[in-house]
Order: C-alpha cells, then sequence, then structure tokens
C-alpha cells in the first residue's frame, strides 16, 4: 500500500485516490522570468519521480504544473531589458522547457499559463467578494478577507493570531488585515493590464493557482505540491480561496520537497546564492544532476557541493558499469528486489533505499557475469526497468561511461589498448605497465575482465 507524507496531517497516510485508478496532481510551476535554478529543479525532479512510480503502479495520473507568465518580477525584468513581458516569458519558458527536459522531467498532461486562465481568476474572484471572502479596498485593489476563512493556518500548523503578529508591518493601509492578499491588482500605467469588473488589472499569484487546479482538475483532486517554501503563504492561500469559493475540500494530500541548500542555506534567487540548470549542465552529464537531485529523499534537504556530484558521476558509473557489454535480454522473473524496489517507493517515495536495492542487483550482476552471462543479461534488463521508473539508466553504458571523452583521440587510445594487449602476450610486462601508465596520464583506466580490456574515462 502507497503511503504518503501529507503536510496537512504532517504523517504518512495510506494513499487512496479519489476514482478508483486515477490519480490528479497539480504541481506549482516555475514563474518565468529567469533561467531555473538547481533547487528548482530538485523539486520537479522530486515530484517526476512521483509521478513516474504512480504510473508504473498503474495509475492513471493527470499530471498538471502551471507557468506564472504574470507577476512583478517578469514585468520588473521586462522594464530592467526594455522588452514586452511577453518576450521574457517566452525566452525563459523555452529555456526551462529546454533544460528540464534535459533532466529528463516528463512534460505534465496540461501546462496552464496564467494569464490564460484570466476569466476563470475573474468569475472565481466574483465568487469570493458576493460569498463575503473577499472585498475591494480603497484603493480599487480585491483582496481575500482572511480573518472570514476559519481553517486559515491548518497547512502552516500556525496560529493565525502568531501569523498575524509575524505578517512584516506593510505601507500598505488599504488591507483589513496583514494576513490579506491581493486577488486582483489594478496595473499601473505601462503595465500589461486585463479587463475585469473592477478596472484594468492582473491577477494576484495565489489565485491563478487555484483557479487553473480547479479548472482542470475538478474542485477536489487527489495530490498538490510544490518546494516547501510554497507551504505559508501560498498554498495556505490557495485552500483559503479554493475552499471559500466551492465549499468543497480542495487537496487530499498536499506533498513539498526539501530545499536544495548551499552552505546549509537556502539555494534562491534573491540570496544570490544559486547555480542554474543550465551551468551546472555545462559541468556534468544531465543524469548526474538528476542523480543527484533524486538520490536523496524528497522531502529531506540536499546539500549542493561539487563532492557531491562527483559522488553522483561515481554511484551512476558502477551501476553503469554493472549493465556494461551484456546482451540484450527479458527481465528476470524476480520477486525480491522488484518487492524491495515497491516497498521502498511505496513508502513515501523513499528513493534512497530504491537507490540502495538497484546497487545490490548490480553486484548480483557483477557476480553472475563470468559463469552465467545469460542471467546476467536477465539481472541488468530489470536492473534497467526498475531505474526507468526513477528516470536513470537508459543510456548506452559505454556511452555514459565514456562521456565527456569526446576530446579524446579514441584511436589513439585504443591502439595502445592494442600494443599493452601484445606487451602482455609478449610477456613485455615493463612494456605493458609503460603503456597502462600512458593512458592514466590522460585520464584513461583500464580495466581487464574476461579476457578484454575495457576503459573509462576518470577525470
Ligand atoms: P519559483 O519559480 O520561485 O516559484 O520556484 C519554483 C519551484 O521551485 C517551487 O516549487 C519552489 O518551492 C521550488 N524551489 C525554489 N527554491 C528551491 C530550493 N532551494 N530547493 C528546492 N526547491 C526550491
Ligand atoms: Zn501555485
Amino acid at each position: 500500500m502507497l503511503k504518503i507524507y501529507n503536510s496537512m496531517t504532517q504523517q504518512k497516510e495510506n494513499f487512496t485516490p479519489i476514482h478508483p485508478g486515477k490519480v490528479n496532481i497539480y504541481v506549482c510551476g516555475p514563474t518565468v522570468y529567469d533561467f531555473a535554478h538547481v533547487g528548482n529543479g530538485r523539486t520537479y525532479a522530486a515530484f517526476d519521480v512521483v509521478i513516474r512510480y504512480l504510473r508504473w503502479r498503474g495509475y492513471d495520473v493527470t499530471y498538471v504544473r502551471n507557468i506564472t507568465d504574470i507577476d512583478d518580477k517578469i514585468i520588473n525584468r521586462a522594464n530592467e531589458n526594455k522588452e514586452d513581458f511577453q518576450a521574457v516569458v517566452e525566452r525563459y519558458t523555452n529555456a526551462i522547457h529546454e533544460d528540464f527536459a534535459a533532466l529528463g522531467l516528463l512534460s505534465p498532461n496540461h501546462e496552464p499559463r496564467a494569464t490564460e486562465y484570466v476569466p476563470h481568476i475573474i468569475s472565481m474572484i466574483e465568487t469570493l467578494i458576493k460569498n463575503g471572502h473577499a472585498y475591494i479596498a480603497d484603493n480599487g485593489d480585491v483582496y481575500y478577507d482572511v480573518r472570514k476563512f476559519k481553517p486559515y493556518g491548518e497547512l502552516a500548523h500556525r496560529d493565525i493570531d502568531k501569523l498575524e503578529s509575524g505578517a512584516r508591518v506593510e505601507v500598505n493601509v488599504v488591507k483589513h488585515d496583514p494576513l490579506d492578499f491581493v486577488l486582483w491588482k489594478l496595473a499601473k500605467p505601462g503595465e500589461p493590464h486585463w479587463s475585469s469588473p473592477w478596472g484594468e488589472g492582473r491577477p494576484g499569484w495565489h489565485i491563478e493557482c487555484s483557479a487553473m487546479s480547479t479548472c482542470l482538475l475538478g474542485d477536489h483532486f487527489d495530490i498538490h505540491g510544490g518546494g516547501k517554501d510554497l507551504i505559508f503563504p501560498h498554498h495556505e492561500n490557495e485552500i483559503a480561496q479554493s475552499e471559500a469559493a466551492t465549499h468543497k475540500k480542495f487537496v487530499n494530500i498536499w506533498m513539498h520537497a526539501g530545499y536544495l541548500q548551499i552552505e546549509k542555506e537556502k539555494m534562491s534567487k534573491s540570496l544570490g546564492n544559486f547555480f542554474t540548470i543550465r551551468d551546472v549542465l555545462k559541468q556534468y552529464p544531465a543524469e548526474v544532476v538528476r542523480y543527484f537531485m533524486i538520490s536523496g529523499h524528497y522531502r529531506s534537504p540536499v546539500q549542493y557541493s561539487e563532492h557531491a556530484f562527483e559522488l553522483a558521476r561515481s554511484a551512476l558509473s558502477r551501476l553503469y558499469n554493472a549493465l556494461r557489454d551484456l546482451p540484450e535480454a527479458n527481465a528476470i522473473d524476480d520477486t525480491v528486489y522488484e518487492k524491495q524496489f515497491i516497498e521502498a517507493m511505496d513508502d513515501d517515495f523513499n528513493t534512497p533505499i530504491a537507490i540502495s536495492i538497484l546497487f545490490e542487483l548490480s553486484h548480483d550482476i557483477q557476480r553472475s557475469r563470468e559463469n552465467n552471462p545469460k542471467l546476467a543479461a536477465g539481472q541488468a534488463a530489470l536492473l534497467k526497468k526498475l531505474g526507468s521508473v526513477l528516470g536513470i539508466l537508459q543510456d548506452d553504458p559505454n556511452k555514459f561511461l565514456k562521456a565527456g571523452t569526446e576530446h579524446l583521440d579514441i584511436e589513439k587510445i585504443e591502439s595502445l589498448i592494442a600494443a599493452r594487449n601484445q606487451a602482455r602476450a609478449d610477456k613485455n610486462w615493463a612494456e605493458a605497465d609503460r603503456i597502462r601508465a600512458e593512458l592514466a596520464a590522460m585520464s584513461v583506466v583500464l580495466e581487464d575482465a574476461s579476457g578484454t580490456t575495457t576503459w573509462k574515462y576518470t577525470p
């Protein structure tokens, strides 16, 4: 039975979908004003594994991940660059799509953009005004009236009065309460704007997710996710808006990914301590970056460091090494490994344990490789199959192991290996060792097994 940790109840719960066999999931998507950083990537990679696993377990998953394509940050960026906000949106949406594809993130079934949902957003705000959960402030903006929604603070597990005293004292005097948040913001001259009953303006950030998620997945759906920073206020506000508008429970399970940290601090644009996915992909193969992101449990923090990427590279190399030079075969009819893998993943998507099982399997492959290559090939197929659930190990092993070797003179390496084999056949050990050392100086490491010599590039 799949168990998922629910941030709302703060415990692992047995997962029972609302409609048998079907899972509706919404993950808050990126705000497209810049390249995505690896912290963003971590959250989306975590949910990518969730989606892959749910599908592998036979659920029909509808995955919605929006694009926030209107926001202060986008407008500011457009003003800085003296360009249209749509140009900023298009450029970074394309860039993010490229980066996400490189990381092997599956495309969502729907990728709604806030600006395409303005009519739905307006109608939700109208409902909230009508039923007394929102008001038009003196400056003409529309605000959500937090005090009218009794369960407010439930997801963040904070008392509303404590939240209130913690809320920044803003210069904003139009709000009835410091926790109230904007639903519709009137446009300043020169800002992008849409018509509404309250004048030309644009939606607030929180309402867009309430409108898009309920529109695509229904008023009540299974899973809603994002990084931990979205718990408060974004997701708290989404609950307040959606439940006040529909009078129905909004979401069954709230899932939140832990932070990718750098020197123990959350990687973020505002702190300036970030590396873009794009830049990191120049340094490491995409699969290494993905492995780094998913090898820890999704709720735990991960630390960004070069060392961590090197560990990821060497772990993946060991797994690929097990897959190397074996014929195509059907996966062995195994119950033990697959069962353990499922047990780990059923326990709130415990990827570290799932990966440790892949390692056990890889050791078994290496043990059977010599004496029972047929068995080894079947085990390798199983390893590849389980790897696919995590979105890893689908590359050609030799290609992966030789990645980054494009600048090497492969012909020269092969001829040196041939010369060394000849020297060994001639029992000219000094010459064989000399050639091995010459290759090592090029970071090419030889492995002799079953009468053949293979090589790895380990810079
Ligand atoms: P944003 O574009 O800032 O709305 O962020 C997109 C997603 O990335 C959200 O789900 C955030 O919670 C998540 N996120 C941002 N920074 C980090 C981080 N350092 N570690 C993990 N997730 C993050
Ligand atoms: Zn959202």
